[in-house]
């Protein structure tokens, strides 16, 4: 039987904190993976997870991805996470997500926690009048507002470093790029293409989203979700989900590239990095491609400062390019170049603060009765 202790283990968490409040009903777990760089930072889910052990296992595999992200974004943030069990839709209130700031409160700032999966700025909102540890709050409270722009510009960024590393021209001009969901980073990745000269192939199965890009940008072309992934284009950008790079859509693909915001692109990290290699397909890492969320964020801990969120994201083309020239002189994926360059960062970091540790003793001598 595997432990709560065993999957702690298992991924090198530092602190996992399980919340538990009577009278709001609160049940969530905080995961504290990585602080070397700083402290943890990372959305809060709410799902309706079918066990707790199912809760456990995903936040422990976010907050783990959460340390690699910032790490390969150079951020000075560790990697952190959050689930509250429960449905979305019925069972929030201001009070349960005040139930939660006061535990996040009491992490003392080693865990900072923002929206996610089921969780809103409206929410965070509540987490902030019990907590000074809370991102993602709203212009209007000083906070950095709707990511989605700057995720979305920080990936047309990773998709010109994706072009010059392998055509040498980083211009969209007379590219094709086929995005697959037009939502909201979906839409703002139409606009940038569009306006840099490109060509747009989209699907989505909301008709609402796709009436929008229609209507607003000319010569958008739209085909049926199951197609995208034979549209013959420069760069096949994925805005929607995730595993959507598998067995069964690798041999469709007619791209040179594969670079999109959505999280958790390939279905098996190895096995398909590899595929797309051995295709001779470009990966650009999604965690890498889509850290503009989390910087843009990150920055309302410095004073939110748009000018200098958006320069910020602008450094994605640089780390892109890092790492795939990682990835040639090493010989290895694109994928495990990013993870690479991320360990390398927080190996490295952790060396430096090794400096002047080695303190004396609190006390020198022992109490002898
Ligand atoms: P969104 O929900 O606004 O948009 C997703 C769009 O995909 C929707 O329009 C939806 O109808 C469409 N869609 C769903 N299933 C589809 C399918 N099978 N085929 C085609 N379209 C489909 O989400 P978003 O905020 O735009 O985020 C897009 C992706 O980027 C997500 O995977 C998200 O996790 C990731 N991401 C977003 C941000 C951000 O700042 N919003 C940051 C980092 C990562």
């Amino acid at each position: 039987m595997t432990t709560v202790f065993d999957e702690v283990a298992r991924r090198n968490h530092e602190q996992v904190v399980f919340a538990y409040d009577e009278v709001t009903g609160l049940r969530a777990i905080i995961a504290i993976h990585d602080t070397t760089l700083g402290p943890a930072l990372g959305g809060c889910r709410m799902w309706s997870y079918t066990d707790e052990a199912a809760a456990l296992r995903d936040v422990l595999r976010l907050s783990r991805g959460m340390t690699y992200k910032s790490a390969a974004a150079g951020l000075n943030l560790g990697g952190g996470k959050a689930v509250i069990i429960g449905d979305s839709k019925t069972h929030k209130n201001e009070m349960l997500f005040r139930a939660y700031g006061r535990f996040v409160q009491g992490l003392g700032g080693r865990y900072i926690t923002a929206e996610d999966v089921g969780t809103s700025v409206q929410d965070m909102e509540w987490v902030r009048m019990e907590s000074d540890f809370v991102v993602g709050i709203s212009r209007a409270l000083g906070g950095s507002g709707d990511p989605s722009p700057l995720t979305a510009y920080g990936c047309f960024e990773a998709m010109k470093a994706s072009l010059k590393w392998q055509t040498g021209n980083e211009s969209l001009e007379g590219r094709t790029v086929a995005i697959q969901g037009v939502g909201h980073v979906g839409y703002h990745l139409v606009k940038l293409v569009v306006q840099g000269g490109g060509r747009v192939v989209v699907c989505d199965i909301d008709h609402d989203s796709l009436k929008r890009v229609s209507e607003e940008f000319a010569g958008v072309e739209v085909v049926a979700p199951e197609r995208i992934y034979s549209v013959p284009c420069d760069v096949f950008a994925p805005c929607a989900l995730g595993a959507v790079i598998n067995d069964e859509t690798i041999p469709q693909l007619k791209t040179n590239i594969v670079c999109g915001s959505a999280n958790n692109i390939l279905a098996d990290e190895d096995k398909h990095a590899k595929a797309l290699e051995v295709a001779d397909i470009l990966y650009a890492p999604d965690y890498v491609v889509n850290a503009g969320g989390l910087i843009n964020v990150a920055n309302e801990l410095e004073g939110y400062n748009d000018e200098r969120a958006r320069k910020q994201v602008g450094g994605i083309y640089d780390v892109t390019t890092q790492i795939f020239r990682i990835a040639r002189e090493e010989n290895t994926t694109t994928h495990m170049a990013a993870n690479t360059l991320a360990e390398r960062r927080i190996a490295s970091i952790r060396r430096v603060k090794d400096t002047f540790v080695r303190q004396p003793p609190r006390r020198v001598m022992r109490h002898v009765p």
